[in-house]
């Protein structure tokens, strides 16, 4: 009889031909009513695998409360909305529909256009698909087998990734398109998974029967091309999501309008902040406001690096093509790159700092006693993102990089490490990212470098956690082929995680490079090379703080940091003197002399964001003080001039978090 193990070590007899549901009943009914699908032998499986003879199988039943749950639920959602728009539609052409971070969409090619109106027909379609308790029916066929029925549906875009995975399966590049909709191919098979009357290819695992969707709701269409090629047609993707729970699903509706207040590109264009245009696609264009935070934001980063012993440089834009070739990012990185011609020889613009900075590190020989050296760069990088995905300033093509090598002796690496892991504290605790989780990412199974190189390298970004009583987890077999390193993932306000800060131990560079230094044997040695950054991307970095504060930037940031509001023209004179007291204290103050009324002149403030509203009058002008409205906390009364101009510079320069800005309670974990 087949045994399995379970995740508590014990092992469980069960029945000939019995499916991992049957055991969950087995374990407990309780158990069996919250199950969704399971991990057997490491691989994700539905609840009607069944269990193969012998054993013993490793098995953990994944319940709703696990996030692989959540994202099997999301996923199932999308072919129950597949089914249910195949209903209303008919005739359908599918393309691909994955789970996402936060919910799930899928991809149709339809003659007629769906508008958001049409979003509670379709939902209510869904309602009636779950009523009916619809099952995901999985069917194991030849990719010839299953070629044949997508041709009978006309399903083209099916047939193209058929293609790919006859042909050997999807590129990396295409594997990222395709998210979770990517079947694998197992001598020469392929799943079909049937709900009610869509068939879908795909490698599951689903939820047994839609009526096991228990609160979801449809977002929004937008148009999207096929694989994110702006080549290929255009499909409308309608986008979902969906909770095992009602109050989890409300909740979340409740974030996402308060994302929407806080969405960066409207705030940016309320505070003047940036803009993107036609003729730059995927190019921010900074203005004034935005560069004050900007310039804030790069002046505390260099104060930093200064005291943490950084030197700073600069690397060009444009580098030969030879020298791409010897960084590998010809071979592993072209397609994400811009290339001009000069001279009649090939020149890329540089998707990333390190070649630059290596150059300058092998520009003369280097002796022990000058390591370790941490060299920052704020270098602006291009890469080329697809059109599709691009937004705002989270996602760009052109980015400045919070960069910096460090080159060090062997012995220094753990120590160096530490180093960074203390300075990214610091700088996520200034923006009161007090949420943060760490990963460490170790060897994955195509890589270069020996086994001593990577023990050396993984065990010391592990001692150096270990040293700073970090918390983290570990990514078994996902680090880069050329480095271990460990990821930062901030979370905000709205309870949404960004990847940011990157600490990479680098195997590949030095040897590539033939990079040396002279030891104290007068030999010469390979030094350890650390690539990190903390902030990931500035500009991007600029649109989380963006949303994070919902445009309400502490008052260091804030590009506009006093407004300075006479009641009526008769005090513009006094109003000048306040607002020249605060520039001289280095505040950015501004003077609304404008005839307005003051409650005009406070709502203009207002709608910009200033922190703080110096409001002067008879009263004001005679005694030398100023009324001060804090824009979070309300009237805070007269203040002497000079009491007020002391305080919000203290407030500035200490770089002090602004009062949490109400909104809803973030995300669960
Ligand atoms: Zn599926
Ligand atoms: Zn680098």
């Amino acid at each position: 009889m087949p045994t399995v193990r379970l995740p508590d070590g014990k092992t469980l007899e069960v029945a000939e031909g019995a499916s991992v549901a049957d055991v969950a009943n087995r374990i407990g009914s309780r158990l069996a009513r919250a199950a969704v699908a399971a991990r057997l032998n490491g691989k994700v499986v539905d609840l009607s695998a069944v269990v193969a003879p012998g054993g013993p199988h490793d098995l953990e039943v994944l319940t709703d409360q696990s996030d692989e749950a959540l994202s099997i639920l999301r996923h199932s959602a999308a072919h129950v909305m597949a089914a249910a728009v195949r209903r209303l539609y008919g005739n359908v052409k599918f393309g691909v529909g994955p789970a996402i971070d936060d919910g799930f969409y899928y991809d149709f090619d339809l003659s007629q256009r769906i508008g958001d109106e049409d979003l509670a027909r379709i939902e209510a379609e869904m309602a009636a698909l779950i009523a009916e308790g619809v099952p995901f029916v999985r069917e194991e066929v030849s990719v010839e087998a299953a070629t044949a029925l997508m041709k009978a549906g006309g399903q083209e875009y099916k047939l193209e990734l058929l293609r790919d995975i006859a042909a050997g399966g999807l590129t990396a590049g295409e594997v990222a398109a395709d998210a979770e909709a990517k079947p694998l191919p197992a001598d020469g098979m392929v799943s079909l998974y049937r709900t009610g009357d869509f068939v879908d290819l795909c490698r599951g695992p689903h939820v047994p029967h839609a009526g096991r969707i228990p609160a979801l709701k449809l977002l929004n269409v937008a148009g999207s091309y096929w694989r994110g090629d702006s080549t290929r047609p255009m499909l409308q993707r309608i986008y979902g999501t969906a909770f095992f729970s009602k109050p989890s699903l409300a909740a979340h509706l409740a974030r996402l309008e308060e994302a929407k207040k806080r969405d960066h590109r409207r705030i940016g264009k309320d505070l003047d902040l940036f803009s993107f245009h036609d003729d730059g696609p995927g190019f921010a264009f900074l203005h004034p406001n935005g560069m004050v935070v900007l310039n804030e934001l790069l002046e505390f980063w260099r104060r930093l690096h200064r005291e943490a012993g950084y030197v700073e440089v600069r690397t060009p834009t444009v580098l030969s093509r030879d020298l791409w070739l010897r960084s590998g990012h010809w071979d592993n990185y072209r397609e994400a790159m811009y290339f001009t011609q000069i001279d009649e020889a090939t020149y890329a613009v540089k998707p990333m700092n390190c070649p630059g900075g290596l150059l300058i590190y092998l520009n003369r020989p280097h002796s022990y006693r000058e390591m370790p050296i941490r060299m920052a760069e704020l270098g602006l990088v291009h890469r080329h993102e697809k059109s599709g995905v691009l937004h705002g300033l989270l996602r760009v093509r052109q980015f400045t990089q919070d960069d910096a090598h460090i080159f060090c002796l062997p012995g220094q690496l753990q120590d160096e490490v530490v180093g960074v892991i203390r300075l990214v504290d610091r700088v996520y605790r200034t923006f009161g990212f007090e949420d943060v989780r760490v990963e460490l990412s170790t060897r994955p199974e195509h890589s270069i470098g020996t086994d001593e190189m990577w023990e050396h390298a993984t065990g010391a970004l592990r001692g150096a956690l270990e040293a700073c009583g970090m918390t983290y987890k570990v990514n078994e077999g996902e680090g880069a082929f050329y480095a271990p390193k460990i990821d930062y993932h901030i979370r905000d306000c709205l309870g949404r995680s960004w990847q940011c800060g990157t600490i990479q131990v680098d195997l590949a560079m030095p040897e590539r490079f033939n990079l040396t230094y002279v030891g104290d044997d007068n030999r010469e040695h390979r030094p350890a090379m650390v690539h990190r950054a903390i902030l990931g991307s500035i500009e991007r970095f600029l649109g989380i703080l963006i949303e994070h504060y919902g445009g309400d930037f502490p008052l260091w940031l804030a590009p506009v940091q006093a407004a300075v509001l006479p009641v009526t023209d008769r005090f513009n004179a006094y109003g000048v003197r306040v607002r020249e007291a605060l520039a001289s204290a280095g505040l950015r103050a501004e003077l609304d002399d404008s005839s307005d009324k003051v409650s005009a002149k406070i709502r203009r403030a207002s709608l910009r964001r200033v922190p703080y509203m110096l409001i002067v009058g008879e009263k004001e002008a005679s005694a030398g003080s100023v009324s001060v409205r804090d824009k979070a906390a309300g009237d805070l009364g007269a203040e002497p001039l000079e009491a007020a101009v002391r305080r919000l510079a203290e407030e500035a320069n200490t770089k002090r978090l602004r009062p949490k800005a109400t909104g809803p309670a973030p995300a669960e974990p």
